[in-house]
């Protein structure tokens, strides 16, 4: 292969760019949006006057795939985190508070604590673990049980985090890839991590910087409409205004969300049902984030998921939102920031300036019928991939999921 026309500017699609620009092939970008990035990008919000992320990443550093990427376009600096493996929560229902440290090494000895275990938990709480390796399709809630601390301090808000679907529909098996690649392996591999001044500067920037000086052809705002084929062959690439032929030695990936997918090309299974996440930014005056002593904090008892401080900025996430996602801003503003303001110990009455962001279809929604229609990455034709976090990674839709799909995009158009 000497040239590869990559379509979609998201994360998969700049994985595959990089992955194949590093083997000396010729890149052709294609992008419908005017800035890359896809569902992980950043802009400047004229209210907040910031510059602010469509949404608040996490990472761990067990993801390897994304952390691989990152050295190679030589932006891993970008990504900032505690330097451990410590995740903060708060119970506002009952006030409690507490540390989860996870401990280096892959034997959880912080669960043999009672001090280092979460409040109301035992230590045989944490072996229910090992019923993911039998889980079949159960969901979250019927193989946990929806009692006692240990579900509703760590099932719940660890799986709703991961799977971003409410635990009554997700399918439990999806988190034993995430807890076998970094929770079961110790704090080398748990620590959280997120991009420092945002998703395009850590991931978006430097990828298209690195891809243009190996000559890339980036098109920004080209819409590709379809594909002509023979039935074993793409021949030529169809955009709203022309055509690309693609010639005998191309190669296409296709790295478009998975509602876009199959309008472009007849026979291929997406995923059908999604589900949203609301994003939150509260900035709020004289707030100091660096003197925070929990920049990352979990809330159970909340409609509030996760709370980032950054600066004078508190962002909010609430995966699965399908209780706020079709409410108007002010609204679901009013619901979140009582609890933000408790949690911080805020003036709870004054909402400050703040931005709401509802992705409605955040990531495909992680239920038995929706796993099913993961494709892989091969398809009928041989020199056509597809790529993106909902192809049939083996992961939840996920950043690590989308990054790892890119390359394996490109390992099947060798194979
Ligand atoms: C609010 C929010 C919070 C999240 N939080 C986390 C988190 O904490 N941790 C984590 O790991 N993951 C998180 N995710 C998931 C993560 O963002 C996604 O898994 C990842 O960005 C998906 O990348 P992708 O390249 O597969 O798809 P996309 O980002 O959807 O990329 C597809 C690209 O294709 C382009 N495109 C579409 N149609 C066409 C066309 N016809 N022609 C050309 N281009 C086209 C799109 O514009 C887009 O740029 C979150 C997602 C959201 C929305």
């Amino acid at each position: 292969m000497s040239r590869a026309h990559i379509i979609g500017a998201g994360l998969a699609g700049l994985s595959a760019a990089v992955e194949l620009a590093g083997n000396g092939v010729e890149i052709i970008l294609y992008e419908q949006a005017v800035k890359a990035g896809g569902r992980a990008r950043s802009f400047h919000d004229s209210h907040l006057d910031r510059e602010i992320d469509n949404g608040n990443h996490l990472l761990l550093s067990g993801n390897h795939s994304a952390l691989e990427f990152l050295d190679i376009i030589n932006a891993r600096q970008r990504l900032i985190g505690p330097g451990n493996a410590r995740f903060d929560f708060a119970d506002l229902e009952t006030n409690d508070r507490w540390t989860i440290n996870f401990n280096r090494g892959p034997v959880p000895l912080w669960v043999l604590y009672e001090q280092s275990r979460v409040p109301g938990t035992s230590m045989m709480d944490y072996v229910s673990g090992l019923k993911l390796l039998t889980a079949g399709n159960r969901t979250v809630a019927s193989l946990f049980g929806e009692q006692g601390q240990m579900y509703r301090r760590f099932w719940e808000p660890f799986s709703v985090a991961v799977l971003n679907t409410l635990p009554h529909e997700a399918v439990a098996r999806l988190l034993l890839p995430v807890i076998r690649e970094t929770l079961a392996r110790g704090a080398e591999y748990s620590m959280p991590m997120v991009a420092k001044n945002g998703l395009s500067d850590t991931f978006v920037d430097p990828a298209l910087k690195w891809l243009e000086r190996r000559k890339a052809d980036i098109r920004m705002g080209q819409r590709i409409t379809g594909f002509e084929h023979n039935g074993k062959t793409i021949t030529a690439i169809k955009t709203a205004r022309s055509g690309e032929p693609v010639k005998a030695d191309d190669v296409v990936v296709l790295a478009t969300p998975p509602w876009v997918t199959p309008t472009l090309l007849e026979d291929i299974t997406a995923p059908q049902a999604f589900a949203p996440i609301v994003n939150l930014h509260f900035q709020v005056e004289g707030f100091e984030g660096e003197k925070s002593q929990t920049p990352i904090l979990g809330l159970v008892g909340s409609p509030a998921h996760w709370l980032f401080v950054r600066g004078d900025i508190i962002s909010v996430t609430v995966s699965a939102a399908f209780d706020l996602a079709d409410k108007p801003a002010k609204e679901i503003a009013a619901i979140i920031w009582p609890d933000v303001a408790k949690a911080y110990d805020l003036d709870g009455q004054t909402i400050p300036p703040v931005r709401v962001i509802k992705e409605q279809r955040a990531t495909f929604k992680t239920t038995p019928g929706e796993l099913q229609r993961r494709p892989p990455a091969k398809t009928v034709y041989k020199n056509l991939t597809l790529a993106g976090d909902w192809t049939d990674t083996g992961l939840p839709a996920t950043i690590e999921g989308a990054i790892r799909s890119g390359v394996t995009a490109v390992k099947a158009l060798e194979s």
